[in-house]
């Protein structure tokens, strides 16, 4: 069965031709400049024509932005002129010529470790993204976890903190994200006066030296925290860390010992983390996985 997948940001757009397991053929662009609805998807209709979209190849795009609980509607795509509102999916669907899905950037993300990746035949886990903002998905009782409003699953947004402002589309207080992003952790360095313009990278490296230890510290601990309560929530078969702070040397393995002391007892012994295996192509997988999962489109 095949389908295509996505990934809309907001400098490239990349489509593959998802095969079971594997993509057999993708296309990369910069993202059409002007990120206006109507020629985004012109671009998105014929990206995905030449890979050989229509009756019998569905598409599903991944959104980076908030989607409305029926899939239909974008409602907050920051970055892009013009979306709120619109009803994306259709209108990709009258470009594509065939059956579309959309999905937001960071739930594909978790459907697509879940159809080809690290959770593939699991029917409860969370997917946490660690980058410049902190994104992730949940997956409970085998269905993508949207809540109400089509936005659930924001866990870069729980409230770990205090004060921190998150930030423009946010602008809550306390926000793991406002911690935890790499942005935050490095106007946290320079605020420590690690440097003018400090990177986390080399800061990883240089993570045992005392000026910088209580850095990853504060880092370590609070995202442990976070996993630590998102295992007391969902009770999750396994927890996948993505994004690019968990590619630092020992990363994953410095995390792990720090979760045990947030947990409670029965917890220590479920604890189940591991890294993303599908990276980058991740949102790929799962929006073609909610394309094929799409069999009726909802009436407009
Ligand atoms: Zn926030």
């Amino acid at each position: 069965m095949q389908a295509i997948g996505v990934d809309l940001g907001g400098h490239k757009v990349v489509a593959g031709l998802v095969q079971g397991d594997s993509i057999e053929k993708k296309i990369e662009e910069r993202t059409e400049p002007t990120r206006k609805p109507q020629p985004v998807i012109d671009q998105i209709a014929r990206i995905t024509r030449e890979l050989g979209a229509g009756e019998d190849i569905p598409v599903g795009v991944c959104i980076p932005g908030g989607i409305d609980a029926a899939r239909e509607y974008a409602v907050m795509v920051t970055n892009f002129v013009g979306w709120n509102g619109l009803p994306i999916r259709r209108m990709l669907e009258n470009a594509v010529g065939g059956r579309t899905a959309i999905e937001n950037d960071a739930n594909a993300y978790a459907l697509g470790e879940g159809f080809a990746g690290a959770a593939k035949g699991m029917t409860d886990y969370v997917v946490l993204t660690l980058g410049t903002g902190i994104g992730g998905g949940i997956v409970a009782g085998g269905r993508l976890l949207t809540g109400a409003h089509g936005i659930a699953g924001e866990l870069g947004h729980m409230v770990l903190g205090y004060e921190e402002l998150c930030g423009p589309g946010c602008r809550g207080f306390g926000h793991f994200e406002a911690m935890c992003g790499a942005d935050a952790l490095e106007r946290k360095a320079k605020e420590m006066g690690l440097g003018e313009a400090p990177v986390l990278k080399d800061l990883w490296l240089m993570r045992e030296e005392p000026a910088v230890a209580p850095l990853w510290d504060f880092a370590l601990n609070n995202i442990a925290r976070g996993i630590a309560s998102l295992m007391h929530i969902f009770d999750p078969q396994l927890v996948i860390v993505g994004g690019g702070l968990r590619k630092g040397p020992e990363f994953m393995e410095l995390l792990e010992t720090r979760i045990p002391r947030y947990l409670g007892e029965p917890f220590k012994r479920t604890m189940n983390l591991c890294s993303s295996v599908l990276d980058t192509d991740a949102p790929i997988f799962g929006a073609a996985a909610s394309a094929l999962a799409r069999k009726n489109p909802a009436p407009l």
